[in-house]
């Protein structure tokens, strides 16, 4: 591994703390932390690595519950890198995994395109929205894809259509050892002060509604189908309710926030709490949209 390690120009880093990777600011240390210098380097990194080394992806964090024991393996790290985005072909655009989806939603409104304004209120990498796919004010990622290009556990890349795909609320049918390095998008065109008006307004609308301040990852629980999660958690009086240094949100109840130093386990006893509490009083089991990474303590 170490003579491969010596050619690689993205940067490696040994047993670093999560916690500042992560919008919750909580998560344990990573045995090993790797930010490509490109696609190319990324295949070498995989290439590199002992065949039993686990390996998570990690994007802006902004969906992700790592826990306070860590991961173990390879944590690959998007953010920073990765961040192709340019026209393609037959008028579609090319967005590397590294790509904040602001940046994606900004970039088209520009370009005179529109649908992918939705993008503009998720603070994630477009590989974790595909990964997710995530969505608000009824768009979703998915809807804009053509079609992905992945990388496998050997370090190989492989093209595949979007209808290759299982896509559904929050969720796609993604291998466990293939991971999204780029997409090619088809959005509409449009008019640019169009977009920019929506994207303004979504904004708003985001920041009246959401503890945007606060450390959080967004939605914790999935809605059920006919009903929202928030409406099912304030019901249950569970605004405001604290275990450690995690509080349900007064002004979002689907929000889980860092009000004083969390860790993961306090978190996570909390979203437990919130499942017990509501399936007790609506019968309802809420799912978590939020992935769970990593060890216990
Ligand atoms: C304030 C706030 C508001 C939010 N609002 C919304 C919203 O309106 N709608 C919404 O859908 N989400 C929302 N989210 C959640 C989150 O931003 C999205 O799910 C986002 O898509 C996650 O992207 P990320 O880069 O941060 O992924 P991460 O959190 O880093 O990762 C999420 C998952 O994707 C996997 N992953 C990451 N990159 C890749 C890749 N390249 N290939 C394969 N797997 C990968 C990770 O392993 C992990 O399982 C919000 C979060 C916050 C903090």
């Amino acid at each position: 591994m170490t003579s491969t390690i010596n050619q690689l120009s993205g940067q490696l880093k040994e047993q670093q703390p999560l916690a500042r990777f992560t919008s919750w600011r909580v998560g344990g240390v990573a045995d090993r932390l790797y930010k490509p210098s490109s696609i190319g380097d990324l295949q070498c990194y995989l290439r590199s690595l002992p065949v039993d080394e686990p390996v998570i992806w990690l994007g802006l964090g902004s969906n992700v519950l790592i826990r306070d024991g860590g991961i173990r393996g390879s944590v690959i790290y998007t953010r920073g890198c990765l961040k192709g985005l340019r026209d393609a072909e037959q008028g579609e655009v090319y967005v590397e995994a590294g790509v904040p989806c602001a940046h994606v939603a900004k970039w088209a409104a520009e370009k005179e395109m529109f649908g992918a304004e939705f993008l503009a209120g998720i603070p994630g990498t477009m590989g974790g929205a595909l990964a997710m796919n995530a969505g608000a004010f009824g768009g979703e990622t998915w809807s804009l894809v053509s079609k992905v290009l992945l990388i496998n556990r050997q370090g190989e890349l492989i093209e595949r259509q979007a209808d290759e795909f299982d896509v559904a609320y929050r969720q796609v049918s993604l291998a466990d050892d293939e991971w999204f390095v780029a997409c090619y998008l088809k959005v509409p065109a449009g008019d640019k002060k169009q977009s920019r008006e929506k994207i303004r307004q979504l904004l708003a609308a985001r920041s009246a509604s959401q503890p945007t301040n606060m450390p959080s990852c967004g939605s914790v629980f999935k809605n059920p189908e006919g009903d929202y999660a928030a409406r099912l958690i304030e019901q249950c009086g569970l605004k405001g309710k604290q275990i450690g240094g995690a509080q349900v949100s007064e002004k979002h109840s689907n929000f889980i926030l860092n009000v004083a130093s969390a860790t993961a386990k306090d978190i996570e006893s909390l979203i437990a709490e919130v499942q017990k509490v509501v399936f007790e009083q609506h019968g309802v089991r809420l799912e978590t949209e939020v992935r769970m990474l990593g060890e216990e303590l």
